[in-house]
This record gives C-alpha cells, structure tokens and sequence, in this order.
C-alpha cells in the first residue's frame, strides 16, 4: 500500500486530502507542523510528501529543503499543497525541491493525476538510481 505523509496545519483542509487519498486506496499519516514533518519523512517512509507551505515551527520551503538534503528522505516525491498559487509561490516551491504543486482549493481531477504520477514516479526512480549503480560496477 502507499503510504503519503500529509504536513498540513489546517485540521479541514487535512481531512479533505485524506479522504481524498484514503479514497484513492492511499495510506496516510498527519504531520502539523513543518518539524513534525522533516521527522515523519526520515520515520514513516513515505512514498510520497504532500507539503503545506504555510505551517508552524518551519515552514514548507525550509522543511521541502531539509527533507532534500538528507540522504534518507531525499528520493521522496513532494507536492507542495497551498493557497499561494501566484507563479512566484510556483517556482519558490520547485526551487526549494518540490515535484509538483497542488493549488487551494483543490480541483478533485487534478488532485487526483498529481498524486498518481508522483507515486509512479517514486515507484521508478529507485530503479533508475540501482540501474546507475550497477552500469558503474560492470562484472
Ligand atoms: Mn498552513
């Protein structure tokens, strides 16, 4: 089953892309707080992020960074999931290391497509990266 790490602040807006998900067939887990986060990514194992970019403690830029830069969480897809939909809030999202972007309020289709091309995409990168690995140490 795919498990998605959901870090939103906002209880109703939470409940709304579980049920989205849970719907979906998706296992998910709630982190509020951009710490929280950073934390559930490196314990849960998610294989896919969706990131609120207003949130507590650190915001949703900052965590998408550190998430990044940690060679445990780094491979993760996430999807930045927020109000700030002005092209600007669009390119700082990828910037700090977002795969996609899901704007408020959530059009179901688009939620939809997002989050399953991102799980594909999480469920072929490891095998990209173990291709790489292996090209390198020819027997
Ligand atoms: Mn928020």
């Amino acid at each position: 089953m795919t498990r998605i790490l959901i870090v939103e602040d906002n209880a109703d807006n939470y409940e709304l892309v579980r049920f989205l998900l849970e719907q979906a067939g998706h296992d998910t887990c709630w982190a509020r707080n951009g710490r929280d986060g950073i934390e559930m990514a490196k314990e849960e194992k998610p294989d896919l992020i969706l990131m609120d970019l207003s949130l507590p403690e650190i915001d949703g830029w900052t965590a998408t960074e550190r998430i990044r830069s940690d060679p445990q969480t780094k491979h993760i897809p996430i999807a930045a999931l927020t109000a700030h939909s002005m092209p600007e809030d669009y390119k700082r999202a990828l910037d700090a290391g977002c795969d996609g972007y899901l704007s408020k309020p959530m059009d179901m289709a688009v939620f939809k497509e997002t989050v399953a091309s991102l799980i594909a995409k999480s469920n072929t990168e490891p095998k990209r990266r173990s291709r790489k690995k292996t090209d390198g140490h020819k027997e």
